[in-house]
């Protein structure tokens, strides 16, 4: 800890919360017998955790399979020695043509095929090897981005069962994503995953017909994991859960469901200072002190992840509307103190103000400030991602994987 403490801010992941959110999201699906599988969506770097320590910590907690959308970040995974003796890999997305199929086929990886194209890549790469690949088939059940639509899935199966009958395919899976799980309380939405559910079934069914049975039908993201036990099927696919949120803040806490955020985004203050009312901050000048006080810069930026949509706006006249800044919480002699960005967040650091005088409040240049962690959320503790989300007009997940390898993780 010691040693990172020379870098300007660090990411502290907690090992243990992210085993443990895993163990809870297999206990919600029924436990390790149910006979249903769990698996730790890692893609993006693991939501920016870090592939591997976060593969390792959710194969602790139970899960037998882990996914991604790239096919580099599942490859890296067996790099690192988890075999196909300790999970089942799927990746979901391929370059069209440039992705090392023969590769994933050798590296016993399941493929994901959600188009005609993407099906005969694999059929080719699959001959090239001379092994089947185990394919899961993913369609549009209304989320409107890959797979196969209602009405080209007459075509898809029979050349499905063509390429099986070559021994090219094996039809393991089928697959869909959910656009609106997050919202169960809004009943369009509720509507809306409900059609959903019903386009999966009548795919399921049709591939029944067809005499192509897939053993592994999986619909569930985070969302569906937690508040739709029964579209769980035979895998489910959670990914922000594993990290200790929810998909939309409306769902709840954290807490909620036993869950709890497993990064901390801290840093150290590299100045404070004395500053009179009326001062502006930073570039533009969209903030201007609304009373003498002092200011504490902390040196991460936009170049490190820090949104600069989280900028801060008081007092600047016409040009903009009053608008809080992201939250970070100062440790002070006096206790935690939420203070905010000040103006615009900058390229490598942004600043804060303090809301008083640094002298009065004890707050000195290398006192430690988090910008994020476990908290309970809406400051009662430190702030989480979904504040920053909220600071940003954003989403936890584009708070995380925003973080730049400039700062470094720390394993706890
Ligand atoms: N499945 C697929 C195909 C995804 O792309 C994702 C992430 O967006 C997930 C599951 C996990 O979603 P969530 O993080 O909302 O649980």
């Amino acid at each position: 800890a010691a040693a990172c403490r020379r870098y300007p801010g660090q990411i502290i992941v907690d090992l243990a919360a992210l085993r443990d959110n895993m163990r809870r999201l297999v206990e919600l699906t029924g436990g390790p017998d149910s006979g249903t599988a769990v698996m730790g969506v890692i893609k993006a770097d693991a939501y920016g955790h870090g592939l591997i320590p976060t593969a390792l910590a959710a194969l602790a907690g139970g899960a037998t399979w882990l996914g991604s959308a790239q096919t580099r970040e599942a490859l890296a995974l067996r790099r690192a020695g988890i075999g196909p003796d300790r999970c089942r890999i799927l990746v979901w997305m391929f370059n069209g043509g440039t992705a090392p199929l023969d590769e994933l086929i050798e590296q016993d990886i399941d493929i994901s095929a959600g188009s005609m194209a993407a099906l005969e890549d694999i059929g080719r790469a699959a001959q090239a090897c001379g092994r089947p690949a185990r394919v899961h088939v993913e369609v549009d059940s209304g989320f409107g981005r890959n797979g196969f639509t209602e009405e080209g899935f007459g075509g898809l199966l029979a050349r499905l069962s063509q390429l099986r009958d070559q021994g090219l395919v094996e039809p393991i899976g089928l697959w869909s994503h959910l656009a609106v799980a997050d919202s169960p309380d809004t009943p369009a939405f509720v509507a809306a995953t409900d059609q959903q559910i019903a386009a999966f079934a009548r795919f399921s069914a049709r591939m029944d017909s067809a005499g192509l049975h897939p053993q592994i039908r999986h619909l569930a993201n985070t969302a569906a994991t937690l508040t739709r036990p029964e579209i769980h099927f035979d895998l489910t696919r959670p990914g922000i859960g594993l990290y200790g949120y929810e998909a939309d803040p409306a769902m709840g806490q954290p807490a909620d469901y036993g869950l709890k955020p497993a990064m901390t985004l801290q840093a150290q203050l590299s100045m404070v200072k004395d500053i009179e009312e009326g001062h502006g901050i930073s570039y533009g000048r969209t903030y201007l002190t609304p009373q003498a006080t002092s200011t504490a810069i902390v040196p991460l930026g936009y170049a490190d992840g820090i949104h600069r949509s989280a900028s801060g706006f008081d007092r600047a006249g016409a040009r903009h509307v009053d608008k809080p800044g992201g939250p970070v919480r100062v440790m002070t002699n006096a206790g935690p103190r939420i203070c905010r960005v000040a103006g615009r967040v900058c390229m490598d650091q942004f600043v804060l103000d303090l809301q008083g005088k640094a002298r009065d409040l004890g707050v000195a240049e290398g006192d430690t400030v988090v910008l994020f962690g476990p908290g309970r959320g809406a400051y009662q503790g430190e702030p989480t991602a979904d504040d920053w989300a909220r600071s940003a007009d954003t989403i936890s997940y584009e708070i995380f994987t925003c973080l730049r390898n400039r700062i470094p993780r720390l394993y706890l």
